[in-house]
């Protein structure tokens, strides 16, 4: 048996006034036919990271809403979790190979999970490369089966892609942040553009009174009365936290009581976390204002939401990232955000809200010290990023995504799909758009909808190009 991680109630109702207008009741009517459906959702760790943070609030709402879901996690030593470790990065382009030996020991552990994997299912997702082999290992059961990707796979380490491309060939669909990140020569013909998104209700992301997130950020030495810039993310090359030393180090010869708060997490699928944890602390050693946490010293979600209220900017300086789930809660939050153009950061920034997009650690440093010199600016792109999240990346919106796919692979929709299959999807993000006000343009007597200012211009330059791809159902290129 796949252990099994526990998680809380949760009442859809209870978003109701918080999520855009409407989405409680498509949620509703999407789930009817579905009732008593036996969903599993399977990832590799259950705690650390975006993916563990998406199960604990989509999980319970889909029991809410009358499914039997399930959450498991695979189990795996150390050694595996570095060979998965090394393919995470390899999809997301890094160059070592997978020696032969590390080959072996991946599919050791997928088949002993495979054969661990007892129960019956209607729906498994399973997230991510860690597990992506318990349904050529372990076969079918009668399930529709899911591989949902969070990372940027766009151009993937060759000899790595060819080595997982086998065991993902049989899924019945696969679901991606963006239509970027389907590699080429992709081998399942039913492709989703899903993003993830944020619970605005737990305990992370809650709304904390200030006074409190003041008295969590004094009690663990963060002094509220100055200035503050804080990334919070796992500790991992793709997150620059060396890159964000160095622009807070130029940013701190503007501002000189500057104080800078790393917080990272370490997940149990990630081992890279702990050498990372002491280049940190190599490279800030001795710095009074620079502060470093992580959840092994107890700084969990209320303190990550009291960072990401209280800061006056928040870094995310990803070099390569999925989604970055943070940038959303950060926004929840009206606080303004200074990150690195890559994978779904943009997404979540469109038309400039939110903050600034940066390329290189000088541009970090200037957008950092012209927001704290600007708290207007800074104060009125936070609430813009706030309203756009509350739009898109909220969490009835993503536990709808998904039951629309379910219902649609039950009813085995063709994949050649009828013009108005989907009148809600931008045509160039492929984002589907739910229940929430959006951009249009009409063009040839239809009118299409888009995310943001960004995506409909780039329909404008080329509608024939969009049009196209939009009636044959495929992936934006
Ligand atoms: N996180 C946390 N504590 C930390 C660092 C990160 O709770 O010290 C959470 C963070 O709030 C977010 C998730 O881990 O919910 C990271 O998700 P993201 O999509 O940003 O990145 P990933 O780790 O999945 O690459």
């Amino acid at each position: 048996m796949l252990n099994l991680v526990d998680v809380g109630p949760r009442s859809l109702e209870s978003y109701r006034g918080i999520a855009p207008e409407g989405l409680i009741e498509a949620l509703r009517a999407a789930a009817a036919p579905l009732q008593g459906a036996r969903v599993l959702h399977v990832n590799a760790t259950p705690y650390g990271g975006g993916v563990s943070e998406l199960l604990r609030s989509t999980v319970p709402l889909l029991r809410d809403l009358g499914l039997v879901a399930h959450w498991r996690i695979i189990s795996g030593d150390e050694a595996f979790f570095r060979v998965t470790k090394a393919m995470h990065n390899g999809l997301q382009g890094a160059t070592p190979d997978l020696m032969p030996d590390q080959q072996t020991a991946w599919l050791a552990t997928a088949e002993a999970n495979a054969r661990a994997f007892e129960e019956s299912y209607d729906f498994v997702f399973v997230h991510d490369p860690q597990p992506a082999g318990l349904l050529s290992l372990g076969g079918a059961g009668g399930a529709r089966w899911i591989w949902r990707c969070h990372i940027d796979t766009s151009h993937p380490n060759p000899s790595i892609w060819s080595f997982l491309r086998p065991y993902l060939a049989p899924y019945d669909a696969a679901v991606f942040t963006m239509a970027e990140f389907v590699p080429a020569g992709f081998p399942i013909s039913r492709v989703e553009i899903v993003p993830p998104a944020i619970d605005p209700l737990s305990p992370k992301n809650l709304a904390l009174p200030r006074a409190t997130a003041r008295q969590v950020l004094d009690w663990i030495g963060v002094r509220t009365d100055r200035p503050l810039i804080t990334q919070v993310s796992r500790f991992d090359p793709w997150k620059d936290p060396l890159g964000v030393i160095a622009a807070y180090r130029a940013a701190r010869r503007e501002v000189p009581d500057l104080q800078l708060a790393l917080v990272g997490s370490m997940a149990l699928d990630d081992p890279e976390g702990a050498e990372i944890y002491r280049q940190i602390l190599d490279e800030t050693g001795g710095d009074p204002l620079v502060h470093v946490f992580t959840n092994l010293v107890g700084v969990g979600n209320i303190e990550v939401n009291a960072f990401q209220m209280l800061s006056d900017v928040v870094v995310q300086k990803s070099i390569r990232e999925g989604f970055g789930l943070v940038v959303s809660e950060t926004l929840w939050k009206g606080t303004p955000v200074v990150a690195g153009r890559a994978g779904g950061i943009p997404l979540q920034m469109a038309d400039g809200v939110g903050g600034v997009l940066v390329d290189s650690v000088d541009a970090c440093a200037e957008a950092i010290v012209a927001l704290l010199r600007d708290p207007e600016r800074a104060r009125a792109l936070g609430a813009a990023g706030r309203e756009r999240v509350r739009e898109h990346f909220l969490t009835p919106r993503l536990v709808l995504n998904d039951l629309r796919l379910m219902q649609a692979l039950l009813d085995k929709q063709p994949i050649v799909r009828p013009p108005d299959w989907d009148a809600h999807r931008d045509p160039v993000c492929g984002m589907v758009l739910e229940g929430a006000p959006v951009v249009t343009l009409v063009d040839a007597g239809r009118t299409w909808e888009f995310c943001s200012q960004r995506c409909r211009a780039a329909f404008a330059d080329d509608p024939e190009l969009y049009g196209r791809q939009a009636r044959l159902g495929l992936a934006p290129a």
